[in-house]
């Protein structure tokens, strides 16, 4: 087993690190060779509802008590922990979720980052005054909802606790975070490290746990305020209705099935790693993933060919290793993922290009070969259906009618890319694309903590990320006060 820097097995629930109430444990993968990596609790629902009282009181007590800017100092303070740990969070974020360590760091600094960015927006959110009737004086207050529920998935814990916490806290509420059965070793980690920042007890609580236990308890206590939620649409189905119960607002960040459109007109040698690596990272497994790529057909058979060449240089390998691609998160994802490659294999669709697998990967890790599939009927399971997987669906367009036909084919609708040198034609285009967040002339799997995020249709609605999360994660109340 690989040297952990703490125990792994208790939650964190009002400050203090106890064994769960089952005394059961949960085994945690090395996904990279298929190792049992750790031993982590399985909370139910009494673990679920000690935290959310646990959060109550913080918010009754001490956390409650803070100023905006007082709880923004802790969140900078945090921050700056974060960083000075930034290589340790990356190996074990890349040991858990079996990403590339470079990916890892990456999401370590954007987790410093949010709760930075978030750190210094706690004091700027305001109400305003309203012009109501004579003799009144009206406004309005930006309120924390009060408890607030995190359920995360395992593709990136770090980026995601950070912008669905952060704004949390920010904003004042008390939080009760659930990670991911598969990969919960930094949300340990940041518990720790929240608790060395000196936030009051259960400002943070940390219960690991199955998803259809903790996760469903959590969803379902009459003492949440609020949910965000980010996975799969199937359990996002199951959130809503919990909380409908409860009457309790939800954010759901559900999956995709994101397209670049690439115009003829596009700089190709800007847009090929954008087009290759949007759709490789972390293994495919990205619910911003470019998972299909939509050509001109005039440039179709170039940039299909020069996607190839880059497909063929990719590197897999295990985290450590620090290459372009790790194994998958699980043995479950790697047989969904061959799955697909089963249908694309008996479907007769053409592979392009198949990056090899290296004869010397370690034998019990979740690996897949990344695979460019072109000259995809954009009906077909490939280019509809949401993979979570380093594979790609080229399909050719006729046009920016069908071009955005084709964009909008889907039931979801998170990000898109546009490739385009005409400046018209990109905002044209990007204002009738259907998905949440639109790049042109680039394109940020997974990125941008200042810019709103979240999905229209099937990719689920309310925005994390920016600014916009802060009015996400309160609750406005009105004031009118008469006078003479
Ligand atoms: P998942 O829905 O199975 O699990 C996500 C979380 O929900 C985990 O913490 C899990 O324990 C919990 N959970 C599972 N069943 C539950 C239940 N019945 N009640 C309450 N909680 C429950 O998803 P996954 O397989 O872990 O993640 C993959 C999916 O997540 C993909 O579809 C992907 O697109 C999506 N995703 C979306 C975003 C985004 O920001 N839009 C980000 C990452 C992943």
């Amino acid at each position: 087993m690989n040297a952990l820097p703490f125990d792994t097995t208790p939650v964190f629930v009002g400050g203090r690190w106890r064994a769960c109430a089952s005394g059961e444990t949960l085994p945690l993968l090395n996904p990279s060779d298929g190792t049992l990596l750790a031993q982590i609790a399985r909370g139910n629902a009494a673990d679920v509802d000690a935290a959310v009282q646990a959060a109550q009181a913080a918010l009754d007590g001490d956390w409650g008590r803070l100023s905006a800017a007082e709880r923004g100092r802790l969140m900078l303070k945090m921050s700056a922990l974060v960083l000075e740990q930034a290589d340790e969070l990356a190996r074990l974020e890349a040991l858990d979720v079996g990403k590339p360590v470079k990916q890892g760091r990456a999401d370590a600094v954007a987790l410093a980052r949010y709760l930075e960015f978030y750190g210094g927006a706690a004091d700027k959110v305001h109400g305003e005054t309203i012009p109501f009737a004579n003799g009144y004086t009206a406004f309005t207050l930006r309120e924390p909802h009060g408890v607030t529920a995190h359920i995360v998935p395992w593709n990136y814990p770090m980026q995601i606790i950070g912008r669905s916490v952060g704004a949390a806290l920010a904003m004042g509420n008390a939080c009760v975070l659930k990670p991911a059965e598969e990969a919960c070793l930094t949300a340990l980690a940041f518990a720790r490290i929240a608790e060395r920042a000196g936030f009051p007890a259960g400002a943070i609580n940390v219960v690991p746990g199955l998803g259809e236990e903790a996760g469903a308890a959590l969803a379902s206590h009459p003492g949440v305020h609020h949910i965000s939620f980010t996975g799969s649409v199937q359990v996002g189905a199951l959130i809503q209705a919990a909380a409908a119960k409860n009457a309790v607002p939800v954010t759901l960040e559900l999956g995709g099935k994101s397209p670049q459109l690439v115009f003829a007109d596009a700089d190709l040698e800007t847009a090929l790693p954008f087009l290759v690596n949007a759709g490789i990272q972390n293994a495919g497994q990205t619910c911003s993933a470019a998972s299909r790529i939509l050509v001109e057909r005039s440039i179709f058979d170039a940039v299909v060919a020069r996607m190839a060449e880059r497909y063929r240089a990719l590197r897999v390998g295990p985290a450590t290793a620090d290459l372009d691609i790790g194994p998958l998160i699980s043995a479950r994802q790697k047989e969904i993922v061959e799955g697909f490659l089963a249908v694309v294999r008996e479907g007769g669709l053409n592979i392009a290009a198949q990056a090899p697998l290296p004869a010397a990967l370690p034998a019990g890790g979740f690996y897949v070969p990344p695979t460019l599939v072109a000259g995809v009927d954009a009906k077909h399971r490939i280019a509809q259906e949401e993979i979570f997987g380093p594979v790609q669906a080229v399909t050719a367009f006729d046009g920016e009618a069908d071009a955005l036909r084709l964009a909008n084919g889907t039931a979801f609708g998170l990000v898109a890319g546009v490739w385009t040198k005409d400046g018209s034609r990109a905002l044209r285009v990007s204002r009738k694309l259907q998905c949440g967040q639109v790049f042109v002339n680039n394109y940020g799997a997974g990125g941008g903590i200042e810019l709103p995020f979240g999905g229209v249709k099937l990719s689920g609605h309310g925005r994390e990320k920016g600014f916009e999360a802060l009015y996400g994660f309160s609750t406005l109340k009105t004031i009118a006060i008469k006078h003479d």
